[in-house]
């Protein structure tokens, strides 16, 4: 029997606003634990929530870019529940109308693309936080998070494996960065996802029992989760059983999923219509402002980087395809007019050092400064090419200031052509022999004469000029 995997995702963003949704505490990571709380988000009562309008024109900016629906009358309800890190008993969300309706996105498959359906975009206040492992026996309750401002995507069950549910989510991270509504910073729980995954017989149009495999933050784990429900499912289904709908908890240690509850329905939760809010109202001329404002994305990125500086398609795709790695070409542009050398350099040594460490940007100690200053020096011939590798790797482990790395190592060009003169023949009275052979026709021990004058000018010896002297001293 053929099977087929059908999954949806609900995405949950953390909106980079400077205080939360419903009151003005700050939303900072890190701070101590309970000092970034105030009277609404301790649920005290008598308290009222008041609405931050930055976090709709955050949620706008989305919906305006995945060319959706914008409710511009949306309203908050309750979803009520009790947890010890939610102290109101009901969470404020959006239920019956989302400020983001259906819209879609884009996603990229070793170079084919799908497009995804999305079926809303929600805003909704996260909850605090409990400490299981702090206390020996006791549960700590932090509710610093309690109230940041989430925005939910939701996307239709058509996503249909594990490497696709990764494209979305990384299509989706690519995307509210660029927007710069959400600093995209995984470690952090900045984008978190819930997976649903179920498995039908190839061709039926009912679809399967799923399971929701909750708040995973991470690409890897989004896919070997996946990969794992999907074969717990397949094995049930060929034993001739039926899967349970129920919510289930990845655990990364043992690479497994385990149920957690039987998946709670709607009315679990008594939806209502929050009482303490007002509908929320986004005026034409706000929707136009927030419109007219829209930063550029990757796509236009790509096309404006191909017209200004009239590179590959394929380099555009890639210096395009952070927000972090456009801004390193962008700012490096700024100083050295070489644009083609800086796209080398990004898309070969920068992008295979992240490669190998696979990292972002954001998490390696390059900064766009010292970059900029990296190929500066590369293209007022300081260093050479071959040197400037060595100090880009030495800025990678260390972070430290190109130049100052530069002097300290004493790692500048030899442009004085009498000094190279005077090695090149060094070189040919030391090599008898190879002269000969070379003279005698041996054309390929070229190579060799100018890798023993780099030998010993440690690889600092212009390699343009060392041709022209060797050329010369061997005619
Ligand atoms: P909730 O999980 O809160 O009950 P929904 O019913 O709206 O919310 O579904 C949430 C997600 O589950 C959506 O992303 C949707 O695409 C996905 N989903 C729904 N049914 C299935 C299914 N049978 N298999 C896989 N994913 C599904
Ligand atoms: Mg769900």
């Amino acid at each position: 029997m053929s099977w087929e995997t059908v999954i949806g995702l609900e995405v949950h963003v953390q909106l980079s606003t400077n205080t939360k949704l419903f009151s003005g505490a700050s939303t900072t990571f890190g701070a101590e634990p309970n000092t970034n709380v105030d009277l609404i988000d301790l649920g005290l009562p008598g308290v009222l929530p008041v609405v931050n309008r930055e976090a709709f024109h955050k949620a706008i900016r989305f919906g305006l870019a995945t060319n959706a629906e914008i409710n511009q009358v949306s309203m908050f309800d309750r979803k009520n529940y009790f947890y010890p890190d939610l102290p109101k008993g009901y969470q404020i969300t959006q239920m019956e109308k989302p400020i983001v309706g259906k819209g879609s996105i884009i996603i990229n498959m070793d170079g084919v693309e799908k497009l995804i359906n999305i079926t809303r975009a929600h805003l909704e206040e996260d909850a605090g936080k409990s400490i299981h492992d702090l206390f020996d026996g006791e549960t700590g309750v932090d509710l610093n998070r309690a109230g940041t401002p989430l925005l939910e995507i939701v996307s239709e069950p058509e996503i249909a494996s594990a490497k696709e549910a990764v494209a979305y989510f990384k299509a989706i991270h690519q995307l509210v960065t660029f927007l710069d509504i959400c600093d995209g910073n995984m470690a952090q729980g900045s984008m978190r996802c819930d997976v649903n995954v179920s498995i039908k017989k190839e061709g039926d149009d009912v679809l399967g029992t799923r399971a929701e495999i909750k708040n995973i933050n991470s690409f890897k784990f989004i896919e070997r989760a996946i990969n794992f429900e999907v074969s717990r499912q397949i094995k049930i289904l060929e034993k001739g059983k039926t899967v349970v709908q129920e919510t289930r908890l990845y655990d990364s240690v043992k690479n497994e999923t385990r149920s957690m509850r039987s998946k709670e329905a709607a009315n679990d939760y008594r939806y209502f219509p929050e009482p303490d809010l007002l509908p929320v109202v986004i005026s034409d001329k706000e929707l136009e402002d927030i419109r007219n404002t829209l930063p550029e994305l990757p796509k236009q990125k790509e096309i404006r980087f191909i017209a200004e500086h009239k590179l590959e398609e394929s380099e555009a795709k890639i210096l395009a395809s952070s927000k972090a790695m456009a801004n390193l070409f962008e700012d490096a542009t700024s100083k050295t007019k070489d644009s083609n050398l800086i796209a080398k350099w990004l898309v070969g040594d920068v992008s295979a050092l992240l490669n190998k460490d696979n990292i972002s940007i954001e998490e390696s100690k390059l900064s766009s400064n010292n970059f900029a200053t990296l190929i500066e020096r590369i293209s007022d011939k300081t260093i050479s090419g071959k040197i400037a590798k060595s100090v880009l790797e030495d800025i990678w482990n260390s972070g430290n200031d190109v130049d100052k790395i530069i002097n300290d190592k004493g790692l500048v060009q030899i442009q004085d052509e009498s000094i190279l003169e005077n090695v090149a023949k060094k070189i040919i009275e030391n090599n008898p022999e190879q002269v000969a052979a070379y003279k005698g026709g041996k054309d390929k021990l070229f190579g060799f004469f100018v890798g023993q004058v780099m030998k010993e000018t440690q690889g600092k010896a212009n390699p343009q000029s060392v041709n022209e002297i060797l050329k010369k001293l061997l005619a």
